[in-house]
C-alpha cells in the first residue's frame, strides 16, 4: 500500500472512528515505550550498522522523537505504522506540528525515504568579511533538474522548519571549531595544503550526510574565500 509516494492519497482512505478508539490508537504511540525505542533504533541504523542520530530534517540536532508524516491528530489510524514514522529532533517535530500539505495539496516537507533529491547542491553559504568580522548568509539556489514541485517542497521545508535562522544561530560554533583546526596545523604548512585537507574532510561529510549538509557547505565556503580563511587564521 505504501510502496510509493502516495501519502497524499491516504487522505481519501481516512477511517471514521469513535473518539475513544482514536484516543486508544494515539495512546499506543508513546515514544518512550520500549517498542518505539526499538523501532527508532532500527530506523536510525544504516545498512552498514552505523547508528545515525542526526535529525534528517535539520541535520543540526539529535533525534529525540518520532515524527508522523501523516499527523497523528487527524490520522490516529496511521500513528503506529512504521512507514509513517521518521525519527527526528524535538524542535523540528514541534515546528512541523500537524502541517503536511501546502496550499496546492503537495507535501510541504522533504521525505527522505521517498523524495528523489538530485545529488547536486542547492544550499549555499555566502561568506565574507564585513567590518573585520565574518559575515554569513545562507541561501537556496536551485540548479536545473529540480521540478517546480520539488523546489517548492524544499523551500517550504527550510522555511517552515526555520532552518536558515537555526543554522545561523549555530554557525559561530562551527567557525570556532574551524578556527581551531586551521590554527592547529604545524607552523609553515602552506595554506593550499590546509585548504585542500579541509575541503577533503568536508567532501567526506557530504558523502555521509549529502551535498547540502550545512556544516560542510559552511566550512568549504569559509576556507575557499580567502578573506574569511585569513581572518580565521589570525591569532585572536
Ligand atoms: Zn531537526
Amino acid at each position: 500500500m505504501m510502496a510509493d509516494d502516495n501519502l497524499e492519497e491516504l487522505r481519501n482512505h481516512h477511517l471514521t472512528m469513535t473518539k475513544s478508539k482514536a484516543d486508544a490508537l494515539r495512546g499506543l504511540y508513546q515514544y518512550k515505550a520500549k517498542k518505539f525505542k526499538d523501532l527508532k533504533l532500527e530506523l536510525t541504523t544504516t545498512p552498514k550498522g552505523r547508528i545515525s542520530n542526526l535529525c534528517p530534517y535539520c541535520q543540526l540536532e539529535i533525534v529525540g522523537t518520532l515524527d508522523h508524516i501523516l499527523p497523528k491528530t487527524p490520522f490516529p489510524e496511521y500513528s503506529t505504522m512504521p512507514w509513517n514514522l521518521i525519527p527526528c529532533c524535538a524542535t523540528c517535530n514541534s515546528k512541523k506540528d500537524d502541517d503536511w500539505l501546502d496550499e496546492h495539496n503537495q507535501r510541504c516537507f522533504i521525505n527522505f525515504y521517498i523524495d528523489d533529491i538530485p545529488p547536486v547542491q542547492y544550499f549555499y553559504a555566502d561568506v565574507s568579511v564585513v567590518n573585520g568580522k565574518n559575515d554569513i548568509k545562507y541561501n537556496l539556489r536551485f540548479p536545473a533538474g529540480y521540478t517546480s514541485t520539488l523546489r517548492a517542497r524544499i523551500e517550504n521545508h527550510y522555511k517552515k522548519l526555520d532552518l536558515l535562522k537555526r543554522y545561523l544561530e549555530n554557525s559561530d560554533d562551527v567557525l570556532e571549531e574551524l578556527r581551531s583546526v586551521i590554527r592547529n596545523y604545524a607552523h609553515g604548512v602552506p595554506d593550499g595544503e590546509i585548504i585542500t585537507s579541509i575541503n577533503n574532510t568536508c567532501k567526506d561529510m557530504q558523502v555521509l550526510f549529502g551535498e547540502n549538509y550545512w556544516k560542510a557547505v559552511l566550512e568549504r565556503a569559509c576556507v575557499n574565500t580567502s578573506a574569511v580563511f585569513n581572518l580565521l587564521k589570525q591569532p585572536q
